[in-house]
């Protein structure tokens, strides 16, 4: 096969900056309007990507970004539940 190889890049919502897919998680709203961690990349709904990182984290929430990817509001609740997630993640 000739040419380039295609990376597919995604935006993290948190430090804006294009990735590659497999370094970021992707978050996702499933049909029931649950916004999770969707670890295994096969869950269907909309989704938005954000570095493994706590800082990339902290910013999203900040700057609203996955409100936006979302757009809709995200409670408090949902943010500290998708926060603990995303450290077990990183503890792994
Ligand atoms: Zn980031």
């Amino acid at each position: 096969m000739a040419g380039t190889r295609r990376i597919p890049l995604r935006k993290c919502v948190g430090c804006g900056e294009m990735k590659p897919k497999k370094e970021l998680i992707r978050v996702l709203r499933t049909e029931e309007n649950e916004i999770v961690l969707d670890t295994t990349g096969k869950k269907n709904g909309r989704g938005a990507y954000i570095c493994n990182s706590k800082d990339c984290f902290a910013k999203a929430v900040k700057s609203k970004g996955l409100e936006r990817s979302f757009k809709q509001a995200i409670p408090a609740k949902v943010y500290e539940r998708l926060e603990k997630e995303m450290s077990e993640i990183e503890a792994r």
